[in-house]
C-alpha cells in the first residue's frame, strides 16, 4: 500500500472526479435539449483521433520509446494535440513511461499494478509527488529537444487554446459553441483519458502472456479497440523498442498503420522492428513455461509428487 502521508492532490482529483460527470451527463442532458447536432458529433471523432493518436504514437511509441525517427513537423504536431489530451507535458509522460517499463511492477513504477487495478488506472494521478532531486534524469534526451521544452512551459495554454478553444469556436460559427466545448472538448478529453488509463491497468490484469512472464503485462486484442492498438501489451513490454504493439496483420494497431502512411510522405523513417529470431525465441520459452505448468496440474491432479525443478516460479501467478 502508499504511505499514508501521501498527499492527495486536489486539482488534479478534482478534475478527474468532475471531467466524466460533464462530460459524460452534461452532454448527455444538452443533447437531450439541443439535439445531436453532426458538427459536435465530427468535433468529438476529429479531436478524439487527433489526440488520442498524438498519445499512442507520439508520446508513447515516440518520445518514450523512441521506436522510429520523426520529422519536426509531425512531432510539433504531437505536442499541441498531445497536451489537448491533458495527459501531462510529453517530458512528464515520457519520464513516467520509462519508470513505468524500468520498474515495472515495483515500488518505482509510477503505476505499479500491484497497488491495485484503480491505483494503476486513475488513482496514482491523485497523489501528490514526493519531492525527487532526480526527476527526468530518465530523459536526457528530451531535456535537449527544444519543440519538448517549448511544450513542457505552454502546456496548459496549448491545452486550453487548441484543446478546448477550437471546439467551442467551430460550436459557435454552427451556433453551438456549448455543443462544441462539451462533445469535442470534456467528452473527448474523458474518453481519451479512460481509454489511455486502461492499458495500465486492464492491460495489467486481463489476456495473456505469450512473450514473458516476467511482470503482470498481458495480450489482450479486445483492449486494442478502445487504445488504438495498445492492447498487445505483453508484446510491447517484452519488445519496448518495436514500433507496433499489434504484430500481426489482422492485430487492431491504427497507430502502426498510422506510422506506415506517414512514412510514406516522409514524415517517420527508421521504424525499430524486432527480430524475427527474438521473437520466436521469446514465443519458445513461454511454450516451454506453458507446458512445463501443465504438467504439474497433471501431476498434482493424480497426486503424484512434482519433482521442484518442474514447477515454474511463475507459473501459479498467471492466468495463460
Ligand atoms: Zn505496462
Ligand atoms: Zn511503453
Amino acid at each position: 500500500m502508499k504511505p499514508l502521508s501521501r498527499q492527495l492532490d486536489w486539482a488534479n482529483f478534482i478534475f478527474l472526479l468532475f471531467s466524466p460527470l460533464i462530460g459524460v451527463v452534461g452532454t448527455i442532458y444538452y443533447s437531450f435539449h439541443y439535439g445531436i447536432h453532426p458538427v459536435n458529433v465530427t468535433l468529438l471523432v476529429a479531436f478524439f483521433w487527433l489526440t488520442g493518436l498524438s498519445i499512442t504514437g507520439g508520446y508513447h511509441r515516440y518520445f518514450a520509446h523512441k521506436t522510429y525517427v520523426s520529422h519536426s513537423l509531425l512531432k510539433l504536431f504531437y505536442l499541441v494535440f498531445g497536451a489537448c489530451a491533458l495527459q501531462n507535458t510529453a517530458l512528464r509522460w515520457a519520464s513516467d513511461h520509462r519508470n513505468h517499463h524500468r520498474y515495472t511492477d515495483t515500488e518505482k513504477d509510477p503505476y505499479n499494478f500491484q497497488e491495485g487495478f484503480w491505483y494503476a488506472h486513475v488513482g496514482w494521478i491523485c497523489y501528490k509527488r514526493p519531492s525527487d532531486p532526480s526527476q527526468f534524469t530518465n530523459v536526457p534526451d528530451l531535456l535537449n529537444d527544444r519543440l519538448v521544452m517549448w511544450q513542457h512551459r505552454y502546456y496548459l495554454l496549448i491545452a486550453i487554446l487548441i484543446g478546448f478553444g477550437i471546439p467551442t469556436l467551430v460550436g459557435l460559427a454552427f451556433g453551438h459553441p456549448l455543443g462544441g466545448f462539451l462533445w469535442g472538448g470534456i467528452l473527448r478529453v474523458v474518453l481519451v483519458h479512460h481509454f489511455t488509463f486502461l492499458v495500465n491497468s486492464a492491460s495489467h490484469r486481463f489476456g495473456k502472456q505469450p512473450y514473458a512472464n516476467d511482470d503482470s503485462s498481458r495480450d489482450c486484442w479486445w483492449l486494442a479497440f478502445l487504445t488504438n492498438g495498445e492492447g498487445y501489451h505483453n508484446f510491447h513490454h517484452k519488445f519496448p523498442s518495436d514500433y507496433r504493439n499489434g504484430i500481426r496483420w489482422f492485430h487492431w494497431d491504427p497507430t502502426k498503420w498510422w506510422l506506415c502512411s506517414l512514412r510514406m510522405v516522409g514524415l517517420t523513417s527508421r521504424l525499430n522492428k524486432v527480430s524475427t529470431q527474438a521473437l520466436l525465441q521469446a514465443r519458445r520459452a513461454m511454450e516451454r513455461v506453458h507446458s512445463t505448468w501443465q504438467m504439474t496440474q497433471s501431476l498434482s491432479h493424480v497426486g503424484a509428487a512434482i519433482p521442484a525443478k518442474l514447477v515454474p516460479a511463475e507459473a501459479g501467478s498467471n492466468s495463460i
